[in-house]
Formats: structure tokens, sequence, C-alpha cells
């Protein structure tokens, strides 16, 4: 082949491969602007017990901005935008979007909070979070998890979350006390050191019944002079909190 033929025949390729590119970043965009519609629809639809009838727009902005695609396994990619759990290895799962819109919404976190999350599975929750907070902390039991987890966050550019690897019933005693505190796994009750490590004026939201039953998703809250109030928002399906104390 002369020079100048295979250096036409190679741009061609790349015109090729970038068109293609473009196409499915486009396609991924549509399913997620689909999504964002009706995750507005379960709010909707649940807003008496979730005490609103709508979410923050800057959280439905970022669910409409973070790519869930990035965050399934290859094989779940074109299903990345439904609006349910899907798996991801090792047994877990990467929560329902409007669950993890609502858990975000209920944190009422500001720019400058520091934010623990409890089961960072495929980081896609510590993801939503970090684009509204100041730095996201979150905990993942099962090695090869944290460590995938952690992985996909760094190649994707997320510099204000730091995967931690351990049992998260503990919380990060060396990072608390935390503006807010999400658990994204459900307890059998709430683990008192993480009531502990929660600030004045701080927020939990966390799944609290029994595994694989009717479980209730709670906000807690403590007060400015430490005081706690809990109230039950949703029945949610959680994978079970593991580790030494569950
Ligand atoms: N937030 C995750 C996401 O966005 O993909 C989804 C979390 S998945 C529903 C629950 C996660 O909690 C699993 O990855 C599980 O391994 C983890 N987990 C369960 N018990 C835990 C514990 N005691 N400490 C830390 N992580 C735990």
């Amino acid at each position: 082949m002369k020079q100048q033929q295979w250096w036409l025949w190679l741009i061609g390729l790349m015109l090729l491969v970038s068109t293609g590119w473009a196409g499915q970043e486009d396609t991924m965009s549509r399913a997620r602007q689909q999504m964002v519609k009706e995750i507005e629809q379960d709010v909707t639809v649940t807003s008496g017990s979730i005490g609103r009838g709508h979410l923050s727009r800057e959280i439905m902005r970022i669910m409409g901005e973070v790519p869930r695609h990035e965050f399934v396994p290859g094989n779940k990619q074109d299903v990345a935008y439904v609006n349910a759990p899907l798996p991801i290895g090792y047994g877990q799962t990467i929560s329902q979007p409007y669950i993890v819109a609502l858990m975000t919404d209920l944190l009422a976190v500001s720019k400058e909070a520091r934010v623990l999350e409890v089961g960072a599975g495929s980081g896609y929750q510590a993801a939503v979070l970090s684009h509204l907070v100041k730095e996201v902390h979150s905990i993942e039991i099962i090695p090869q998890l944290a460590k995938e987890c952690r992985q996909r966050l760094a190649r994707l550019g997320y510099t204000n979350i730091t995967v931690h690897e351990g049992d998260g019933y503990y919380g990060l005693e060396q990072e608390a006390p935390f503006d807010a505190i999400i658990v994204t796994a459900a307890a059998s009750t709430i683990p008192p050191p993480l009531i502990a490590q929660l600030k004045k004026g701080g927020r939990l939201v966390i799944p609290v019944g029994t595994p694989f039953a009717v479980q209730h998703l709670m906000l807690v809250e403590k007060d400015d002079i430490g005081q706690i109030t809990m109230r039950q928002v949703l029945p949610v399906q959680f994978v079970p909190l593991t580790g030494t104390r569950e």
C-alpha cells in the first residue's frame, strides 16, 4: 500500500471509531434522561410516604449526568439505565436509581459536607454524592469490590472519594465526625458507632429490617444538642449488612 493510501485508510478508520463512540454516548445519554423521568414518576407515586413531591433539582441534574453504565458489569451495560437494582457480582447489587436519588436527597448535604457511605459496592452512590459535597469516604467489606470500586472511580476522575476496605458497622473512627452518613445495605438495628460518628445537626439514612424481608428506609437526625429523632420513610429491599456484628 502506498504511504498516502495508508494514511487515508487510517483516518477513515479513526472517523468510523469516533462516530461509533459518539453514537453510543448519545444512546446512553438518551437512556439516562429516560431514567430521570422514571425517577420523577416514582417520586410522584411515593410522595405521600417520602413527604415531598420533588427531589432537589441539583440531584436530578446529577442523576442525569453520572454515567451509570460505567458502574455495571460489561454484560449489563445495555440495561444500565433501567430504574432497578442490577447485579454487580459477589452476590451484591447497584441500588435502584430512584432509591439512590431519594437517599441522597434525604441527606440534605451542603457543599462543605464530609460524608460517610457504608457499602461502596460499584461506587455509583458515592459518585452521585461526590458532585454535591466536599469529601466522601466509602467503606466496602468485600475486598475485590473495594479494589474494583477504587480503580473505577480513579479511571472516571473522581478525586474527592476515598474507598476504604473494612466492616462499616464500626464506621470510620479516624475520619469522624461526619455531616452525613448513608448506609446502602440493610442492618437489623442502627449501628451505635454510626450514631456516635454523626455530627450534631447531621443526618443518617439507613435501611433497617430483616434480610430479604420488609425493611424500612430510616431517616435519623441528630439535633444541635445531640438528641436523636428517627422517621420511617419508605419500605425498601436491600442486600444485608454483613460483618461480625450482624
Ligand atoms: N452503594 C452501592 C453502589 O452504589 O453500587 C450499592 C451497595 S450494595 C446494595 C451493598 C454493599 O454493601 C455491597 O457491596 C456489600 O458488600 C456492602 N456491605 C455489606 N455489609 C457491609 C459492611 N458491614 N461494611 C461495609 N460494606 C458492607
